[in-house]
């Protein structure tokens, strides 16, 4: 199993994405954070997405 927290991208908030491999991780965190982050929207789409998706990589870690 493999998680990463909003917290370790640098948002105040106890949400761990949790899931089998990498995509799906990152697929939870981006669901989290249309629902829940509305003011980080703009990092959710174009070339910050990209950059985003970069930065969960390396924040996830084997749990
Ligand atoms: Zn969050």
């Amino acid at each position: 199993m493999k998680s990463v927290r909003c917290r370790d991208l640098g948002v105040d908030c106890d949400f761990v994405a949790s899931g089998d491999t990498n995509e799906v991780v990152i697929t939870n965190m981006f669901a989290h954070s249309v629902e829940h982050h509305h003011d980080k929207h703009e990092h959710m789409f174009g070339d910050k997405a990209a950059a985003l998706v970069g930065d969960m990589e390396g924040a996830i870690k084997d749990a």
